[in-house]
């Protein structure tokens, strides 16, 4: 990777870039690394508790520790068709006949007891009958005309049986506090035929737009206007997140409705989202309707897109001010407000996940901010990862996000990376 100051970018070289190029290292200027910790620093988890019916579960944080109150399986049963018998009565040398006494399903036990040269003939999942241990594959036997089977010797006691147990003991902890409960916990939790669990609520989403050229679908555009499409982006966003979602729909660029708005979001949120108006210009004009009304920075990060960025407290919920510029708004969200969330829910943090590919393309950067590029990741012929940048960069070029699989990750240190180059890229939740 080229990490010479040299390499223009030949996508902007205006002296009004360069400017600002130069106060991204300013002091003052947030890293995304420290804009992220400062955030997760201002979360706190959410406390309150609900009991749900298993089902509704999935997803949730546990709010108790699970422990089994059976076992699983709760009794020693056959791994396959086959027989059964007393391990100790297994042919030592030559092959040996048995008599088939009874035969065990799953659910339907054996009341017989089998004696020396005696089987029961068993189906995967039914109950080692009393006084065997031992299960032979029914493939591993040979059914003699007059109904007795044949056993060779090299068979090993005890095998082909699941041991009560052997899955989950007793009053084992089979979840943790704190947990998210997943695909494979459902099936857990039924199998130790627990029905509800105490999980923490979801936290509480509000958001809303400002603008006063934005339009909602439906209405005709008047000249310099535009449809509202980051309350979709958002929204879309936030279904992926497992939280109760308050659209609060566009707000105009006027203190007294934006008042309004932030006084009723962080009544009923514990996370107020909105987009629009922090950058230069109109920051001044939101800024003192917001400082007055609760704890507010307005930060500079030094990234691209989505340089602006506002956060702090309004009451009792934390407040978001995303950029307005669309792709903006996808990628403040996905590296800051994401992981907020994830916080407020789970009391955790999840690192965030990244792996290496193989430039597909010459991409164009300058020394100053960390880039969030959008590419688009696959595995070529010989199964390593490679990535090419989709078209256009542009903050408004939401078709970049469409297209898109995976954010390619370049460091404020970057001059620009060659095709070939290994680079670092962020797949999107569900790219792989
Ligand atoms: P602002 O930060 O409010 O100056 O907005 C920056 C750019 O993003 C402007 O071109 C806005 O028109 C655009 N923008 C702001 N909000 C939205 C929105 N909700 N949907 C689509 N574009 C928006
Ligand atoms: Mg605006």
């Amino acid at each position: 990777m080229n990490t010479n100051n040299s390499t223009n970018d030949n996508t902007d070289n205006s002296t009004k870039k360069q400017t600002s190029c130069a106060d991204d290292w300013e002091p003052s200027v947030l890293s995304v690394t420290d804009a992220r910790t400062k955030i997760l620093e201002n979360i706190t988890p959410v406390s309150g508790v609900e009991k749900l019916t298993l089902r509704s579960c999935l997803g949730r944080f546990l709010a108790e520790d699970i422990y089994s109150p059976i076992e699983v399986p709760s009794h020693p049963n056959s791994a396959m068709d086959g027989y059964v018998l007393a391990g100790n009565d297994l042919p030592t040398d030559e092959p040996r006949n048995y008599q088939v006494i009874d035969t065990c399903y799953a659910g339907v036990p054996s009341s017989k007891v089998c004696k020396s040269g005696e089987v029961i003939r068993i189906m995967t999942g039914g109950l080692i009958p009393e006084a065997t241990d031992t299960v032979i594959m029914q493939e591993q036997v040979k059914l003699n005309d007059d109904g007795t089977v044949q056993i060779k010797s090299g068979h090993k006691i005890g095998q082909n049986v699941r041991l009560a147990g052997e899955d989950i003991p007793l009053n084992f902890k089979v979840l943790e506090k704190g947990h998210q409960i997943n695909t494979a916990d459902l099936g857990i939790l039924a199998s130790l035929g627990i029905g509800e669990l105490r999980v923490y609520r979801r936290p509480r989403i509000a958001f809303f737009s400002t603008g006063d050229e934005l339009r909602s679908i439906g209405e005709p555009l008047a000249a310099g206007e535009i449809y509202d499409s980051n309350r979709y982006t958002l929204y879309a966003m936030l279904k992926q997140q497992d939280v109760d979602i308050l659209d609060m729909g566009v707000i105009k660029d006027k203190p007294e409705a934006m008042q309004q708005a932030f006084q009723e979001a962080s009544e009923m949120a514990d996370i107020v989202i909105t987009s629009g108006g922090v950058s230069v210009g109109e920051a001044d004009y939101i800024k003192p309707t917001l400082e007055k009304m609760g704890d507010i920075d307005f930060w500079k990060i030094r990234m691209k897109p989505g340089r602006p960025l506002t956060f702090g407290k309004l009451g009792k919920a934390r407040f978001f001010g995303l950029p307005g510029n669309p792709v903006a708004v996808m990628v403040t969200f996905l590296q800051f407000v994401q992981p907020a969330i994830y916080r407020l829910a789970s009391g955790k943090t999840k690192p965030m996940i990244t792996l290496k590919a193989k430039s597909q393309s010459k991409l164009y950067k300058r020394p100053g901010r960390y880039e969030f590029q959008r590419g688009i990741f696959q595995q070529d012929d010989n199964g390593a990862l490679v990535v090419k940048r989709t078209g256009m960069q542009g903050s408004g070029i939401l078709t970049s996000m469409s297209i898109a699989n995976c954010f390619i990750l370049l460091d404020e240190k970057c001059a620009g990376v060659e095709e070939g180059d290994i680079i670092e890229i962020q797949p999107f939740l569900g790219s792989l």
